[in-house]
């Protein structure tokens, strides 16, 4: 795990110094709000979808750095995705991160450095925060995603 411990710090550094997509965006059609009140992480995300594709995808916000840098490596991600795979990603990267079973490897691709984060069991929310919103912003719910 030395390898993945080194990649994760790395792409964790990385996208929390210069996060990808970090921007509100005025033409957004899906919007959704998270909390995650144990570390005090918020953010804003931002889609633009049409014919079921994501077009666009952004976020803005504040939290610590594995709460954008999950955020970040989300947006990159999700571009060219259609809600379909989007929906199956979040369930990928959620099961990834708070079971320990057996996920598909294959579709997280870049994605699997955020398994360095089980490592932390505190800061697990950090990184789920940027899918429970990218999950409430799909199914349209009203409520403000929180990790609680
Ligand atoms: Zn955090």
């Amino acid at each position: 795990m030395s390898d993945l411990r080194e990649l994760y710090q790395e792409v964790i550094i990385d996208h929390n110094r210069n996060p990808r997509n970090f921007h509100k965006m005025q033409d957004a059609n899906k919007y959704a709000e998270g909390y995650n009140p144990l570390c005090g992480d918020q953010l804003n995300l931002f889609l633009k979808i049409a014919e079921d594709v994501i077009q666009e995808v952004s976020f803005e916000g504040s939290g610590c750095a594995i709460s954008t840098a999950s955020a970040s490596l989300m947006t990159e991600a999700l571009k060219g995705k259609t809600i379909q795979q989007a929906e199956a990603l979040f369930n990928t990267v959620h099961g990834l991160l708070t079971k320990d079973e057996a996920t598909d490897w294959d579709r997280l691709g870049k994605l699997v450095v955020l398994a360095g984060v089980k490592e932390f069991p505190a800061r697990v929310k950090c990184a789920t925060l940027a899918w429970h919103t990218l999950h409430s912003a799909l199914t349209n719910q009203v409520i403000a995603a929180s990790t609680e």
